[in-house]
């Protein structure tokens, strides 16, 4: 498995992060520190193989094992902006699959807390992200449940499509914490970012749809 960066490797993550970087303008979003950290981060490496790598830098989701994928470079983008990180915040990822979106957060300066339900892939992204010198906390469990013992949090993010917003999840929330979840049972989600206010209650916004794999109940070997 080849885990090094090269020019041609830079070169074409370059143009995808210009692209990115379009799209969300289009969508009324602009966030450089997102795109620096896109920038950064190798993404062929969260890739299953040499062949696989040829894809890493379209537009596109892609099959990482177990039925699951790396999301696409565009959503990473936009549930990155939507968190609006700061500097050593702590987020709640749901949904580690490759890890590539913990990584996009570390290197925006977060502390990450990531939760994945199937074995596979928890072991994997547990030796790529450290190799790649990412270290997030790292859990093998079922997000829905969050991470009571490690809350309160700057900010959650679901990388999965929830069938509704999980209570627990917005529980785990800081007074003026965002969480980014995408919402929808069928083959759709709403992006919804659901801000908590200082009394408890939430404001929930939708950005619209996009399509997330299903997240589902319980632990997977
Ligand atoms: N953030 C990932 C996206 C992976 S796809 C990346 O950057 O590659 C979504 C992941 O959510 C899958 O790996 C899937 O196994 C996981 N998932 C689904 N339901 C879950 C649950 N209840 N708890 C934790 N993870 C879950």
């Amino acid at each position: 498995m080849l885990r090094e960066d090269s020019l041609k490797f830079k070169g074409a993550r370059k143009r995808l992060i210009d692209k990115v970087g379009k799209l969300m303008k289009d969508h009324g979003v602009e966030d450089n520190r997102v795109l620096t950290a896109m920038m950064e981060v190798p993404r062929h490496i969260f890739f299953d193989s040499v062949f696989d790598q040829k894809f890493a830098y379209e537009n596109t989701a892609f099959k990482i094992g177990a039925g699951q994928t790396i999301s696409q470079p565009f959503t990473v983008a936009i549930q990155s902006a939507l968190l609006e990180v700061k500097k050593r915040d702590k987020i709640l990822e749901i949904g580690t699959g490759s890890g590539y979106q913990a990584a996009v957060l570390l290197a925006m300066g977060a502390k990450v807390f990531t939760v994945e339900r199937q074995k596979l892939l928890y072991d994997k992204a547990k030796d790529v992200l450290p190799a790649l010198g990412y270290r997030p906390r790292m859990f093998y469990g079922d997000g829905f449940k969050g991470l009571p013992s490690y809350a309160p949090f700057d900010g959650v993010i679901v990388t999965c499509g929830a069938p509704y917003v999980p209570e627990a999840l917005i529980d785990q929330l800081k007074p003026g914490g965002k969480a980014v979840i995408p919402v929808g049972d069928g083959d759709t989600q709403k992006m919804l970012r659901i801000i908590k206010n200082k009394d408890g209650s939430t404001k929930t916004e939708d950005y619209g749809d996009f399509s997330f794999v299903p997240m589902l109940q319980n632990t997977a070997k």
